[in-house]
């Protein structure tokens, strides 16, 4: 056999003209060693830097008298797990990134910087067969030597300081002892842990038909080693329960699994049953631990000391060997894409992952996205429904409340009548309630507080964006533009204005109704410090409060038997951003957030304050229909091209110079038109093409502008455009400016 002796190695620093493979020779004392997945440093320049070996070639263009050799291995073994070379090269043709900037998403900070492993001493025993005779002579003098010697008999060795508080011995009677070569001390690693929680070990409980059809299912498809699954069950119909038994099943056939959840500060309770059913099988990654517990839970994944990762987004690229399952927990929620490069779906990852590493991807949601579910519709996800709740309980009876009949009524408070009525009820009855504002979306659009009317583009289905600096309202699909109304273009009345409520001001108007009321705030402002989340859940699981009040985070995953009243003010807020997903956005939180209420034996009941109660989104949530609205959005989505019938392409653009940025768009949309003009296949799959500033023109002073390619979704013309982009990025990078490009993108902000 021929040895390999070109190794590709891409350079650990992040600019174009660095992005790509530069070949080493492998030196004679390495050559058993370097592998591919290694990381290595290299002469490069003058200098000497880090980068991973990702291909042995036996070829090279480059000649031989310029070629260097790999000056040192870094690591033990491979830094990347195995299938993750081919993932690299699938990332960087399909996010258009750097070969660096994949790479380095499957490896933690704390190895790239070397990072000092935690020590602790271990005291050893170094001969058994002397012990007794070693404390027969030093026991009349110093029962404390004596002491670690008679522990050490029964345990040969232990960590110092335990050792210290178990024989009440003093620091020097272990210098005397190491003096006298009885003992020896030595370093151990340690791992730092972010989950120091004890969390009491719980059993799989006795399935229901629901659940024993889904995981019959997933077992299926695991002996099979292959699959999507998605698992659609209402909230509380034991999806958890599901997923764990799946985990069991692959750990019993010697596979791996990695737990995805949309973020752990907000699914804390997930994160403890996991932990609660496989204790220190299971490693936690999230992007709120230390660099130091990071590195650390990586390298117990790493050296196969764990067959569980839970964890948020990043965790899909968790080093594991033998993946046999991929479980994805809320796997609509926005949370799972990165918006920074590179710019990944964790979905999409894992998909990848799992059929390369003949693994078995479940996606569970009590509201899949419109794009999974129209998937597993059209066969490409096996679909699995558990429609009803464990036990008896039932799904919480939900009241949608008209806002503008309130104000017709002279109410012009915050809280409806009847919420205020059903929120007295609730804290006489000794029972709680969460209270969701929804403040997505808030200032941007304009509606009429009279009749709910929208101020919506005459051209797309979409509300106009209300544009402070220029007074004027503008869609950002099309362009189109006009002033800002005075009056309700529908009624006449004025009282018309952009508007939105806060939850201090919330926070306010409840102290007044009821002033003894004991009220917990859960929003960006009071959940900055790392475990605040956790503490104000605790609080509240505890029955310290009576009422939860909070944004988006307050609506997911949670279970809290007490609940029992669920009230939602300003439920069409996010109804009017300008997106095409806000319908299903809403739809989604509602379902999510009505969800909470009602999780034991005590029934509940939801209130929904809206100014627009015909809409579909809020009617088909209130009746907890999910393939109801599914079936109204898909026409929709349908009607006007959008996805999953097109696909969108963003390209953001930023810079310090507005007209740089404007002479930029311009420049790359002529460019674009051109290509686009020369060849057939862009312009049969080109729907349209436009750059626009962005719905937010500023962001810490930065001007933003955006180009928008909508697509038809064959995959030729998505090929196509692949290729197109990938001249675009050579072609258009600067170092002033950044152009991002997105072929799925979830937000257009
Ligand atoms: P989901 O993840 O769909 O919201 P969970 O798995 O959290 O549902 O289940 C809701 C509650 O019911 C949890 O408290 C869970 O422990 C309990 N549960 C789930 N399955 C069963 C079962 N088969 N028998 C009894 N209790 C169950
Ligand atoms: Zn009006
Ligand atoms: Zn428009």
């Amino acid at each position: 056999m021929i040895k390999r002796q070109y190794a590709g190695v891409v350079i650990d620093q992040i600019h174009p003209s660095l992005d790509k493979l530069f070949h080493y020779t492998v030196p004679e004392n390495l050559s058993d060693q370097i592998q591919i997945g290694v990381r290595v440093q290299v002469p490069f320049g003058h200098r000497s830097v880090q980068g991973y070996v990702l291909t042995l070639d036996d070829e090279t263009d480059v000649p031989l008298e310029r070629i260097k050799p790999i000056k040192k291995l870094l690591d033990p073994g491979p830094a990347l797990h195995s299938s993750a070379t081919s993932l690299i090269f699938w990332m960087k043709k399909e996010y258009h990134c750097m070969f660096i900037e994949a790479i380095r998403c499957f490896i933690p900070p704390g190895l790239r910087m070397n990072m000092k492993k935690k020590k602790q001493l271990v005291v050893v025993l170094e001969d058994t067969d002397c012990v007794d005779e070693w404390i027969k002579k030093v026991e009349s003098r110093s029962p404390g030597m004596a002491a670690i010697l008679k522990i050490l008999e029964q345990n040969e060795s232990m960590l110092r300081d335990e050792l210290l508080d178990l024989s009440g011995a003093s620091q020097s009677s272990i210098q005397s002892l190491l003096k006298r070569g009885y003992i020896r001390i030595e370093e151990e690693d340690t791992y730092r842990n972010p989950w120091p929680i004890a969390q009491i070990p719980t059993k799989s409980p006795e399935f229901n038909e629901e659940q024993a059809a889904a995981s019959k299912v997933i077992e299926n498809c695991i002996r099979e080693g292959k699959g999507t699954v998605l698992l659609r069950g209402v909230t509380g119909s034991g999806k958890t329960e599901v997923y764990m038994r799946a985990a069991e099943l692959a750990l019993a056939k010697g596979r791996e699994v990695i737990v995805l959840v949309p973020e752990i500060s907000l699914t804390p309770q997930t994160v403890g049953r996991f932990k609660g059913r496989f204790g220190n099988r299971v490693a936690i990654l999230h992007s709120r631990l230390s660099l130091g517990e990071r590195y650390d839970e990586w390298r117990r994944i790493r050296s196969n000391e764990v067959q569980i990762v839970v964890g948020a987004r990043s965790a899909v690229f968790a080093p594991l060997e033998r993946l046999g399952l991929i479980i994805m927990d809320e796997a609509h929620e926005d949370s799972y894409k990165s918006e920074v490069r590179p710019r990944y779906h964790a979905r999409d990852i894992a998909a990848k992952r799992c059929s390369l590493d003949g693994a078995v991807l479940v996606l569970g949601s009590a509201t899949p996205s419109l794009e999974d579910y129209y998937k597993a519709i059209q066969g490409e996800y096996l679909l699995i429904e558990m429609k009803n709740r464990v036990g008896c309980q039932t799904l919480p009876q939900v009241e949608i409340v008209d806002m503008r009949l309130e104000l017709e009524m002279g109410n012009r408070s915050m809280f409806s009548n009847a919420l205020y009525q059903a929120l007295k009820h609730c804290i006489t009855q000794k029972e709680q309630a969460i209270l969701l504002i929804n403040r997505r979306g808030y200032a941007h659009f304009v509606s009429c507080r009279s009749c709910g009317h929208v101020v919506k583009c005459r051209n797309c289905d979409v509300s106009l964006t209300f544009h402070v600096r220029e007074d004027a309202l503008k869609c950002h699909y099309c362009g189109y533009r006009e002033g800002y109304p005075r009056i309700c273009p529908e009624c006449k009345s004025k009282y018309i204005k952009h508007f939105g409520a806060g939850t201090q001001r919330v926070e306010e108007e409840l102290h007044q109704l009821f002033p003894t009321v004991r009220l917990l705030r859960m929003d960006t402002d009071t959940t900055g410090r790392k475990g605040a989340h956790h503490k104000i859940l605790d609080a509240f699981e505890r029955q310290e409060y009576d009422i939860l009040l909070g944004t988006q985070m307050v609506a997911k995953g949670l279970d809290f038997p007490n609940v029992t009243l669920v009230g939602v003010l300003a439920a069409d807020s996010a109804l009017n951003l300008p997106d095409y997903r806000s319908s299903e956005k809403t739809f989604q939180l509602l379902t999510q957030v009505a969800g909470r209420a009602g999780r034991s034996s005590k029934p509940g009941r939801v209130v929904i304050q809206t100014y627009q109660p015909g809409h579909y989104a809020v009617r088909h949530a209130s009746n907890h229909d999910y393939s109801g609205f599914f079936q109204r959005e898909l026409q929709i989505r349908q009607q006007f091209s959008y996805p999953p019938f097109s696909h969108i392409i963003r390209v953001l653009i930023t810079g310090e110079e507005e007209k740089e940025i404007v002479n930029f768009s311009k420049n790359m949309i002529q460019w674009l038109e051109k290509r686009v003009a020369d060849n057939r296949l862009l312009q049969e799959g080109l729907i349209d093409l436009g750059a626009y500033p962005a719905p937010i023109e500023r962001i810490k002073n930065r001007y933003r502008w955006q180009l928008l390619i909508r697509i038809r979704t064959d995959e030729k013309y998505l090929q196509a455009f692949h290729h197109l982009a990938e001249d675009l990025n050579k072609e258009f990078y600067r170092d002033t400016l950044s152009a991002a490009l997105d072929f799925k993108p979830l937000s257009l902000i």
